[in-house]
């Protein structure tokens, strides 16, 4: 897939994204989070909105209130409850005395929204979309940016740099499938993510990596049919990952396959041993 890099973000500052919103990169980079998580400040007629706080990190949490400078922070977004997104979510609020918003229903039980959130309920100009799949109380957020036309806060779910991970129990293929379906019948001229530079012509992007995974799908079909597989030999194969923790990624990516096989009648699992339901 045609994923997009960018150099390493300046650290602490806040860096240009559209009119009225900026980015602060925070200090966690790794295989999984890119640069490290995004985290938004989003200026409107009602004020300053942070949306994703970021990692458990007191640097991250200063360099937020630097800039946000002489602006109160009115509000705190968490896109879901993973905990590069989350972490700093309490210390920030300390920081600022700003309310938490979330998913109404949390994925984590150490994250608690003072203000819970529906589906296409908005807040300061940015409308949830939900889109469970990466994760199970995953929104993104519509905003209208003057002069650029409607955008999409894709956090985890669609990003530039890299597809998700979905990782079970709270990562789920099925949902997954269906919101990538669902941004495909919307028309967003850009998405910013929650890792990475903003995605242009996102559509064609959300069509690969559906795409992509339903090929995924297929080939791991086509494997019960010679035989049957326990998930680490066949994430193996499939993926060929060295770095550990890509090879871990692989194998939950692979389980919430078989889970989702599993849930549709196609595939059974018997002591660890995968097969296709015959
Ligand atoms: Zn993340």
């Amino acid at each position: 897939m045609p994923f997009l890099t960018e150099p390493e973000p300046a650290r602490g500052v806040a860096i240009d994204c559209l009119p009225g919103i900026t980015r602060v990169v925070a200090r966690n980079p790794s295989v999984m989070t890119y640069q490290g998580t995004n985290t938004y400040l989003i200026e409107s007629a009602d004020g300053l909105s942070v949306l994703d706080p970021g990692p458990d990190d007191q640097q991250h949490v200063a360099d937020i209130m630097q800039a946000a400078g002489t602006r109160r922070i009115e509000r705190i977004i968490v896109s879901h409850a993973h905990s590069d997104h989350f972490g700093a979510a309490a210390a920030l609020k300390a920081a600022s005395g700003a309310p938490l918003y979330g998913y109404k229903i949390s994925g984590d039980e150490r994250f608690k929204a003072d203000i819970k959130l529906a589906d296409g309920e908005a807040v300061a100009g940015l409308k949830g979309v939900f889109t469970p799949g990466h994760a199970a109380d995953h929104l993104s957020f519509e905003y209208h940016v003057p002069g650029t036309g409607k955008i999409l806060f894709s956090a985890d779910h669609v990003m530039s740099w890299s597809s998700s991970i979905v990782n079970p129990p709270g990562g789920d293929m099925r949902a997954y499938y269906a919101s990538l379906e669902l941004l495909l019948d919307r028309d967003d001229v850009l998405y910013l993510p929650g890792h990475g530079p903003a995605l242009p012509d996102p559509r064609s992007m959300v069509a690969e990596m559906l795409a992509h995974r339903k090929a995924r799908e297929a080939t791991i079909m086509a494997e019960l049919v010679n035989q049957p597989w326990k998930i680490p030999p066949l994430a193996e194969k499939l993926y060929a990952k060295t770095n550990l923790f890509l090879k871990m990624a692989a194998e939950r990516n692979v389980l919430a396959h078989l889970l989702k096989l599993q849930a549709e009648g196609i595939a059974t699992v018997d002591a660890e041993e995968w097969r296709l339901v015959s």
